[in-house]
């Protein structure tokens, strides 16, 4: 989880390729595997789309570029200030990104 920072993505651009799960894991624990992302793919239980949530746990990119909103080609993900959230919550293209343990 970033520090003042909140993951928005849009489930109509998500592919589910994992792609943004393999560069996570591979800048925190240094290999390519999706359980030891921060980030995490998932299935919406009602809208039966990509869900991305994250984990409660820091994330290691900081202030920093983000590795998982660099490699998403369709720039389906958003980490946004607290300032951008309101207008974020309304645009219907965005969802909010649910926190996970
Ligand atoms: S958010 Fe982007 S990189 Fe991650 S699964 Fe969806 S399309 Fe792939
Ligand atoms: S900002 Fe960095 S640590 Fe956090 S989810 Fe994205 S790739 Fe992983």
């Amino acid at each position: 989880m970033k520090a003042k920072k909140h993951l928005f993505f849009d489930p109509e651009r998500c592919t589910g390729c994992q792609l943004c799960e393999l560069a996570c894991s591979q800048v925190n624990a240094g290999e390519y595997n999706p359980d030891l992302s921060i980030i995490r793919l998932m299935s919406h239980p009602d809208l039966g789309t990509n869900l991305l949530c994250i984990q409660s746990r820091p994330c290691i990119c900081g202030d920093g570029p983000e590795s998982c909103t660099e490699i998403c080609n369709v720039g389906a993900i958003r980490f946004v200030d607290d300032e951008e959230v309101p207008s974020m919550l309304k645009d219907r293209r965005w969802l909010a990104a649910p926190v996970v343990d």
